[in-house]
This record gives structure tokens, sequence and C-alpha cells, in this order.
């Protein structure tokens, strides 16, 4: 356990936490960020970032993360890629145990996002960012004119689809079974839009090709019949996991994991970013599922860190 109480730690390291990070480290809190093994979160994954402002000519998703957190450490943030194991929310100063040590802090900030859900195929994860991709939004202007196949029968698989037909000439939504539990306003928006159809009763085996997506091989669930499809990308819309478990029982979650939001006091002074822990922050997609963005995940670390000040501040008063 080492004895210095902290003013914040932050508890992640895609744009949420090192912006977080940035933040705290000019507000002179001299923060410590928990940023992982895997440090960087969702963007690692990604190659072309074509969406996020001051980048006019693109950015590569893990170089763009190198320079959030160089501009994080510039002004003293102190990074460790450590995996945080457990975390003591309930009582202040909260403590955090992570690699073999314990560290305490008066405030926290959690940017732990959330990962996108994968169907664990064999050739599925060699194949991010090369014809693979869970993000529509992000990813649909690189398939102009292009087959894609959508995975899942919910709103995300119809609005990614809907984003596709933008730009690519023919989206097949691929779903497993008959009934689609997505909102009716959007599926029958999927069902009039005339670049898209449906594969019921179908799941993929496997993404086929060498350095990019080439097809798809799927399986006609109530055949057994297997066949190869010819297409240039897939799109995952199978649901998110917040990286939420390390906090359960200690922090209010909604039913799906994500950390609640709990704006607290009144007027221009009122606390946006905090949850029902007083003292503990948040940042990201750890509790925003609706935007999850690079920027507003970014945004979201300013106004925690800012609110973090804020709080501490009123703490010594
Ligand atoms: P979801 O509603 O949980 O749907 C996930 C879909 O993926 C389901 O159709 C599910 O199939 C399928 N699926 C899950 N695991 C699979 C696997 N291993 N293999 C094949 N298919 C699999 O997730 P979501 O669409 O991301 O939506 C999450 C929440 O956000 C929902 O509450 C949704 O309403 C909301 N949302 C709203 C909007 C909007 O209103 N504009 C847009 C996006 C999301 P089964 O149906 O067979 O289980």
């Amino acid at each position: 356990m080492t004895s210095d109480i902290r003013n914040v730690i932050i508890i992640g390291s895609g744009p949420a936490g090192f912006t977080a990070a940035l933040y705290a480290a000019r507000a002179n809190l001299s923060p410590l960020v928990l940023a992982g093994v895997k440090w960087g979160g969702q963007l690692m994954l990604t190659t072309d970032v074509e969406n996020y402002p001051g980048f006019p000519e693109g950015i590569l998703g893990p170089d763009l993360m190198q320079l959030f957190r160089k501009q994080a450490e510039r002004f003293g943030a102190q990074i460790l890629n450590e995996d945080v194991t457990s975390v003591n929310l309930k009582s202040r100063p909260f403590t955090i145990t992570a690699g073999a040590k314990t560290y305490n802090s008066k405030s926290i900030i959690i940017a732990t996002g959330a990962e996108a859900q994968w169907l664990n195929l064999p050739n599925e994860q060699r194949l991010i960012g090369r014809g693979v991709s869970s993000c529509a939004p992000c990813d649909a202007f690189f398939f102009k004119d292009k087959k894609v196949v959508v995975i899942g029968g919910g709103d995300s698989a119809m609005e990614e689809a809907l984003v596709l037909t933008k730009f690519a000439s023919e989206v097949a939504i691929i779903h497993r079974r008959e009934g689609f539990r997505a909102s009716k306003i959007l599926f029958d928006r999927a069902k009039k839009n005339e670049k898209i159809s449906f594969l019921i009763n179908s799941v993929v085996m496997d993404v086929l090709g060498k350095d990019k997506v080439e097809g798809v091989k799927i399986k006609d669930v109530v055949s057994g019949q297997e066949k190869d499809l010819s297409v240039d990308g897939m799109f995952l819309a199978i649901g998110h996991k917040p990286l939420s478990d390390i906090f359960k029982g200690q922090i209010e979650l909604d039913e799906q994991g994500y950390v609640r939001r709990k704006p607290q006091g009144d007027g221009p002074g009122k606390f946006q970013m905090t949850t029902s822990v007083e003292g503990i922050f948040i940042a990201g997609d750890i509790h925003d599922y609706h935007y999850r963005q690079a920027v507003t995940a970014a945004g979201y670390g300013c106004a925690a860190a800012l609110e973090a000040e804020r709080w501490l501040e009123n703490q010594n008063d």
C-alpha cells in the first residue's frame, strides 16, 4: 500500500481517460492514470480515423492514442500500464489495487469504456480494420460501392445497415433467427430500403480473406447448409459490454452494466459527470451507449476532470 493520497486517479486510457488526465494534469492535480496492460482503448483496434477533428488527412487509431498519451504526459500525468484488479469505493480515500500495489485517492474518474462484442471467429480479430468493423459511422465511408454484411437483429444492426447504405451498394443483414428484437420503426425503415436485404436463420462461421475481407462463410441453422458470400466488409452489431465488472456492488450500474450518471446539485454549478458515489466521476463509453465516438468520449473526459477539480476545491473549503 502506498501511503500518499492522490487527488485523482483515472482508470482507463481511451480518449476519455487521457483527456481527463490532460485536464487534471494542467490543473496541477498530479493525476495517476491506470491505463491497463492493453492501453489505449478501442481506437487501438482501428486503422484510419477520419472523423477526429484536427486531422484533415485522417490518422491511424494507434497513432492518435500515442499522441493523446504524450500530451497528457507532457503536463505531468503519471501513466502506468497496469490492470486494476479491485477497488474499494465504500469509504474515502478510495483504494484501487493494480499490479502489486494499492493506491489511495480522494477522487476517481472511471473511463474504462465498453467493448464491442465479437463473434470470436477464427479470422475475425485478424481482419479488424481490414473490412471487419463494429462501427458503421466510423468506417462506412471506406465501403463506397462495396458489398457488406451486418450481423445482428437489434436496433444497432438496423442503424448500422442504414448508415452503410449511404456508401455501400448492397447491405445484407445476417440474423441468427426469424424474430427481430429491433424496434418496429427502425426495422421498417431497414425493410423499406432497397439496398438492404435480410438473411435470417443464418450464422457466420468465419470471415474469408488474406489481407482484407473478401467474403464470409455462413450457415443456415435450419437446413445446416453452408455457403460462401462474396463481400468486402462485415459489421458486427451484436451488442457492447461495458467494462464495469470491478465496480459491481459498489456503485450504481444500469441493467446492462453501464455506470449510471447521476447529476448532482443545481444551477450552473451542477455536476454532470457524477455517480451514485460522491467523489467518483465518469467519462466516455462506460456510461455513454448513445454516441460512442472518440470525440464525445474526449469531451466527457474534459468535463469529468473539470468537475473533479471543482469538487476537490470544495472539499478544502
Ligand atoms: P441488442 O438489442 O442486444 O441486439 C443484439 C442482437 O445481436 C440481437 O438481435 C441478438 O440476437 C444478436 N446477437 C447477440 N449475440 C449474437 C451472436 N453471438 N451471434 C449472432 N447474433 C447475436 O443490442 P443493440 O442492437 O446493440 O442495442 C442495445 C440497446 O441499445 C437496445 O436497448 C437498443 O434498443 C438500443 N439502441 C437504440 C437505438 C435507437 O433507438 N436508435 C440504436 C441502437 C441501439 P437475438 O435477438 O437472437 O438475441
